[in-house]
């Protein structure tokens, strides 16, 4: 009798390779366990068990796996069904979706390069190791890094996958994505009370016995001021400077055993002996709302909750999150992006205490690894909060998904494989789990609100701000008639400067949108016409003026900024355009004494930078926040009251179909964070074009007419939802390489799909990072069969790759990209 096994192994290969095994393994093998098996002339590979079977595979006599990587399963039966479903429906092999999908720690294979872990000690560990994880840790001491392939010459064996893998469990070494981890997990140090010192005596007693030791009597006396101002955790640092002590004395105080230093991760920090808040009650209209989205959950369908900013959205989530965790079932919270989302993580922590837990992508590997598995085996808190890549954890028991800020275009993955739309996927992960979802947002995207009017999603409005507050006025300022008369100071028109001036005069915050960085986008010389480009993209290079550069925005190349034209040497070069850095400039000089930030990539590259800024904000020790689009995002100022928009106008005229939606969700949102309390707030929008459809559907917050007629528009000009779009690029260094190769493609494409094959075209930016790419777009009408088409498509992409002469050139499939 013959047994066999389908393996899934991480490349972006077939979907899956048969292996022979005994009888013995057979027995013992489930799908969903990893095996090592061997791939290629000498590789070894971590694999998943697909399937387990008896048929010889027809073409190739199968290889026997190496070994057996676990007593039981790591990936669920659903886990694998969902990892099909999102391989077929987004064109990309099941071994890409793995990789997305599992902790690197998982993923040993003969090349992953290892390092010794310097925080343990090889000789205390020694009666830990077996012999032949000694031998390779000592190895590790001569050599500072070993390929896997290496440790098996080393211990004369061919598998050493399952020592490894134990070894990096248990941190004894590190792997290879771990060595050059970008985000390395910032320790603080903080300081506390020794046990014994926890009593009201504790403080004079101390200070007795320090007698005349005066510095560090200071700062003894320092941490009782804190830490009755607020019970969160004292930082060395902060310590050292309330009581401008130095670190001598303060480590004197550690070393008598008064105070203690412990270690906390940044955004592991929580509040101590929080106290579980209670949950608000909800208002008529909420709870309303809240019972109709529950009625849905009983019918299985997914619910698109459309409330107005402020509504109170986030307050009806912690219901539905409330029963589902009372019920003991986990529940995804998605989000466009964590450090947007502090304020968020804030509420759901203050009522639900350890049962949050975080999830994103930079978390390093050590950090996945745990969260997968504490998902898994459900050992530790029950909500998750992550951004898109939290859908492809190990949900044993998941009674709830919410999408929050559903709209957002980071749910889109965009490289590399998968290809996934996190917020459509999701709604498959909720059938495949019987999860209720809802996909929250004030401004809906066009494809979800299709999807309610065709009553695949039911519709839930909430269209009223909590409380008495009502939504902002919104103003168009006529930047046209502003230049003409002469009522402009820089880039603010005379409306907006006194309205900025007289929010402030009463002790109000002002937000600026400006959806450019830098201080201008372009530089021109006058004489020749020539502005300075980027030598690797197709783009001109952007003015930075705090460190006098020009850079480029796609791939980070910098010069200094040049006085002279580079092409003619003529001195008469002139900015054209600006970003935030030109606002805050003229901020400076308009309004010396208000205290402006700015909040923009540039501004926010530190970990804790954004974090700093919000705090910042909060405590109003700023009057004006400058920003890009980062400050459209779901943020909760109480003091805002004036919100303005400089310039409107490079939002609508962007060349996209989904220009005008996008400029409509911008808007509104940035719009949201004026007047959240009481006092009705404002909103100023700058624009050449105040007749502009979209300005006027905003400044009336009517979305049904901006839904109407951009579903006109797509239904004319045949884009989504009524045709569905799939992208094909080519990617070379060599021009014409891609010329041939995607002309090639386009051809092919059409023999089977004739007109609805558009392209090859190259994109706005042409070339980045001296890469040329150029796409085509298959555009499926709702008649069509997808199913076919994406057949096709890959049939297509199988003599493609076939031809020697395009292997050099990259082909990536994108479906339903954004
Ligand atoms: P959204 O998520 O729709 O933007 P939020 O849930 O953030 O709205 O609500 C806006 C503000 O109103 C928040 O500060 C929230 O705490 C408050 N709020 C909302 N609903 C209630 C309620 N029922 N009782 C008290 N405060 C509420
Ligand atoms: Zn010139
Ligand atoms: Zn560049």
């Amino acid at each position: 009798m013959n047994f066999y096994i389908d393996v899934i192994i991480p490349l972006a290969i077939n979907n899956t390779f048969t292996y022979a095994i005994s009888q013995e393994e057979y027995d013992l093998l489930q799908p969903g366990m990893r095996v090592a098996v061997p791939f290629g002339k000498s590789k070894i590979y971590t694999g998943i068990v697909a399937k387990i079977h008896q048929q010889h595979p027809e073409i190739y006599t199968p290889k026997f796996i190496e070994t057996i990587l676990d007593q039981s399963p790591i990936v669920s039966k659903l886990q694998l069904a969902f990892w099909e479903w999102i391989s077929s429906y987004y064109l990309c092999s099941l071994g890409e979706v793995m990789r997305a999908a599992l902790p690197g720690i998982f993923l040993l294979e003969s090349e992953t390069v290892i390092q010794r872990n310097n925080q343990h000690d090889t000789i205390e560990l020694a009666n830990q190791l077996s012999d032949e994880q000694f031998l390779v840790l000592e190895a590790l001491e001569k050599q500072s890094q070993l390929k896997i392939k290496e440790v098996g010459q080393l211990l004369g064996k061919k598998n050493v996958l399952p020592i490894l893998q134990e070894m990096a469990q248990k941190k004894y070494i590190l792997l290879e994505q771990e060595i050059f981890e970008q985000y390395k997990p910032k320790l603080i140090k903080y300081i506390r009370l020794s046990e014994s010192y926890e009593n009201p005596q504790a403080m004079n007693a101390m200070l007795e016995e320090l007698g005349r030791a005066h510095k560090q009597k200071e700062i003894v006396m320092q941490f009782f001021t804190l830490k009755a101002q607020s019970n969160k955790p004292i930082s060395r640092k902060k310590l050292k400077e309330k009581a401008q002590a130095s670190d001598a004395s303060l480590n004197a105080l550690v070393d008598k055993g008064f105070l203690e230093e412990y270690t906390l991760q940044i955004d592991r920090v929580k509040n101590q002996n929080q106290i579980a808040q209670q949950l608000i009650d909800l208002s008529a209209e909420q709870q309303a709302a809240l019972n109709q989205i529950e009625a849905n959950f009983k019918a299985s369908k997914p619910v698109l909750f459309h409330g107005i900013t402020s509504s109170g959205k986030t307050e009806v989530y912690m219901k539905l999150i409330d029963k589902q965790v009372k019920k003991g079932k986990q529940v995804l919270f998605l989000v466009p992006e964590i450090a947007l989302t502090t304020q968020l993580i804030k509420r759901l922590e203050a009522y639900f205490g350890q049962e949050v837990m975080v999830y994103h992508s930079k978390y390093s590997q050590q950090e996945r690894f745990e969260t997968y598995l504490h998902i898994y085996n459900q050992t530790k808190g029950k909500i998750i909060v992550g951004t898109r890549s939290a859908l492809l954890l190990p949900f044993q028991d998941l009674g709830l998904i919410l999408v929050d800020e559903s709209h957002e275009n980071s749910f889109k993955q965009l490289n590399p494989a998968p290809r996934y739309q996190a917020r459509d996927a999701a709604v498959v992960l909720s059938h495949l789990c019987k999860a209720s979802i809802v996909l929250g947002t004030a401004t809906p995207s066009i494809e979800s609100y299709y999807n309610a009017q065709r009553d695949k999603y039911a519709l839930v409005s909430l269209k009223k701000r909590y409380g008495q507050v009502i939504p902002p006025e919104i103003h168009l300022i006529n930047l046209k008639e502003k230049y003409k008369r002469n009522q402009m100071k820089g880039h603010f028109s005379d409306v907006l400067i006194e309205a900025i001036e007289q929010t402030i005069l009463a002790g109000k915050q002002v937000i600026l949108f400006q959806n450019r960085r830098g201080y201008s986008p372009t530089l021109e010389c006058h004489t020749c016409g020539h502005s300075p480009h980027c030598p690797n993209c197709d783009v001109s290079l952007t003015f930075h003026k705090h460190n006098n550069s020009l850079r480029c925005h796609y791939c980070g190349y910098h010069i200094a900024m040049q006085k002279a034209c580079m092409a003619c040497g003529s001195s008469e070069v002139s900015t054209k355009g600006f970003g935030t850095e030109q606002i805050e400039t003229e901020l400076n000089t308009l309004l010396p004494k208000a205290r402006v930030a700015r909040m923009d990539l540039d501004t926010t590259r530190g970990k804790n930078a954004y974090d700093k800024i919000l705090d910042k904000f909060e405590q109003h020790s700023i009057d004006i926040l400058v920003g890009t689009q980062m400050l459209t995002k779901g943020l909760d100022f109480r003091n805002v009251d004036l919100v303005g928009v400089m310039n409107a106008d490079n939002l609508l005229n962007f060349p996209d179909f989904r220009a005008h939606e996008r400029s409509f969700q911008m808007l509104v949102q940035v719009a949201g964070r004026a007047g959240r309390t009481a006092k009705q707030g404002k909103v100023l929008i700058q624009t050449f074009n105040p007749h502009h459809q979209i300005l006027q559907q905003v400044t009336t917050n009517s979305y049904e007419d901006m839904f109407k007629e951009q579903v006109y528009e797509r239904k004319n000009f045949k884009y989504p939802p009524f045709y569905r779009l799939i992208k094909i690029t080519c990617k070379q260094r060599d021009y014409n390489a891609v010329e041939e190769a995607s002309l090639w493609l386009s051809e092919a494409l059409r023999q089977g799909l004739r007109d609805n094959v558009l392209g090859p075209e190259f994109p706005a930016v042409a070339r980045v990072r001296n890469e040329y790419r150029k796409n085509i777009i298959v555009k499926i009408p709702m008649n069509y069969s997808v199913k076919k088409t994406k057949d096709f498509i890959l049939k297509v992409k199988k003599s493609y790759e076939s031809i020697g002469k395009f292997r050099k050139v990259k082909l990536t499939i994108d479906v339903d990209p954004v």
